[in-house]
């Protein structure tokens, strides 16, 4: 039995299924309607480098050494291109310390192709190829593990790029859309090359229908023919993954976060710098601010998109105008750079000073904040980092510190379809939504097909559970530690017909 994995971000049941019902997405249809689906349960916030070093390490956060929610590459599309180097601990790194999947299926011998993870810069040595996921520089040799396949990639496709490049996007008719659909085709050309090779794992990731979603929203709920030509693109995709199974390989299609429209905007920055400004004051939260002129510097590299929507892109990244000094300078809570609107999420530094009183009455009055135009809260969820929801992680054990980072967070979930905006400025909290751009939700989905797997449905399932479902499928012992139970096997929810 031979593993294809194939990641999908943003992918939405929504969107997808009226045009399966079309008969627009055929191979789609296969494996949703053919094998086993379930809804995909991940740890918050719903974040791509949260869920993807979940889903491919098995393991909760905290055991994997990391603070949730650190260096996001989901907002560098949008706001920043690539800063590779910034990014802190890596699935890379954790890699070295037999962590990732792909260390344990090399340390078993098994072959595996890596291609498009996030935060895999730069690639590892391993049983097999490793072909860079962003954020990292733009395409070069060093992005591969062996570098002889990035030459045998450019030969094969001889401008292929990573992430898209925005001036790129310019050239086409000021459409990022062009530029989509290009990646979409490397990545299918791309696809082709690797299940060229011997192989027993391939995991494959794709961040294009995100980014689409992201800057084209109003266009695919309308499902106008230039965005659903993408989602063609992607059937493409999966068509010619279909076409190199053997009937007992095993293919799991996976979206780590689903998506959503921005309804309404609450300016949560906004509502901070009015919350109780006669709190206490603290020396080291006060040190640990914004780096304004460092974000001004990022924001320099906004895409070249259309006038209207990099007005509106500047608006969800842009820092408050006027003065260099963060509005929060001096408080006692701090919005933290990883916050992401579009994410759908924000996390908030609280100062050491504070009391636990002190802390449930923010979070109690933060919670209060309703719409006065709906009744709906902004906040849907809301938790301490340190007891982060699905961790599943016992209270007992103790959380690593990582040095300069806040060791109390508040982590918030926008309702559905609430933006939490960075901007300050305006008199009221509330105001209308951006129609045209998406935002992530929390609910992923989970499709296995192949491998004589019999046509279900299953209750949710957690990003736990893929790694140990991956080993058992590969017949290879389940590691104590994961957190996370294999579906197919024997005692698993799904019997498999064959032996494994
Ligand atoms: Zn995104």
């Amino acid at each position: 039995m031979r593993v294809l994995l194939i990641g999908v971000d943003g992918l939405t049941l929504r969107i997808v299924k009226p045009l399966m019902a079309q008969g627009l997405l055929p191979h789609l249809r296969q494996i949703y309607e053919g094998g086993v689906h379930a809804l995909l349960r991940a740890p918050l916030p719903p974040a791509a480098t949260t869920r993807w070093q979940a889903i491919l390490t098995g393991l909760p956060p905290r055991r994997q050494g990391l603070t949730p929610g650190d260096g996001e590459y989901d907002r560098c599309l949008l706001e920043t291109v690539t800063e590779p180097q910034s990014a802190s601990r890596t699935l890379h790194e954790l890699g070295q310390g037999d962590k990732a999947l792909w260390s344990l299926l090399s340390a078993w011998g098994r072959r595996v192709l890596v291609a498009n993870v996030p935060e895999t810069y730069p690639p590892r040595p391993l049983n097999g190829i490793m072909l860079s996921g962003p954020p990292a520089p733009p395409f070069y040799a060093g992005l591969a593990y062996p570098p002889d396949f990035a030459s045998r990639l450019l030969e094969v496709i001889p401008n292929y790029q990573l992430t898209p490049t925005w001036r790129g996007l310019a050239a086409w008719l000021g459409e990022p859309l062009m530029e989509i659909r290009r990646l979409l085709e490397e990545r299918s050309a791309l696809l082709d090359l690797l299940l060229r090779e011997d192989w027993d794992c391939c995991l494959f990731v794709l961040h294009e229908i995100d980014l689409l979603q992201h800057l084209y929203w109003d266009r695919v709920l309308d499902l106008q023919r230039e965005v659903v030509a993408c989602y063609r693109l992607l059937d493409e995709l999966l068509g010619r993954a279909l076409s190199v199974l053997r009937s007992s390989d095993l293919l799991i299609l996976l979206s780590p976060y689903s998506f959503q429209g921005i309804k309404r905007t609450f300016y949560l920055q906004e509502y901070l710098r009015r919350y109780k400004p006669d709190m206490p004051v603290q020396d080291t939260l006060v040190q640990q601010r914004v780096d304004w002129p460092a974000r001004r510097r990022k924001l320099r590299l906004l895409p070249h998109l259309p006038a209207q929507r990099r007005w509106r892109v500047w608006r969800l990244a842009a820092p408050p105008a006027g003065g260099g000094e963060p509005p929060l300078a001096g408080s006692s809570l701090l919005l933290l750079p990883t916050s992401s609107p579009l994410g759908g999420y924000a996390a908030i530094a609280l100062a050491d000073h504070l009391t636990e009183k002190q802390i449930e009455e923010f979070m109690a009055d933060l919670q209060a904040q309703v719409d006065p135009a709906t009744a709906y809260p902004a906040i849907g969820d809301l938790y301490r980092d340190e007891s982060c929801p699905g961790s599943h992680v016992p209270a007992s054990e103790p959380e690593p510190t990582l040095p300069g980072k806040p060791t109390r967070r508040l982590i918030l979930l926008a309702h559905d379809g609430i933006m939490l905006s960075l901007a300050t400025g305006p008199r009221q909290l509330w105001s209308a939504g951006e129609p045209c751009c998406g935002m992530h939700h929390p609910d992923g989905l989970l499709c296995l097909y192949g491998a004589g797997l019999q046509r279900s449905v299953l209750r949710p399932v957690s990003a736990y559970d893929i790694v140990p479902t991956i080993l058992a499928a590969l017949n290879i012992p389940v590691p104590a530690q994961l957190v996370g139970r294999p579906l197919i096997g024997a005692g698993a929810p799904l019997a498999s017909p064959f032996s494994i």
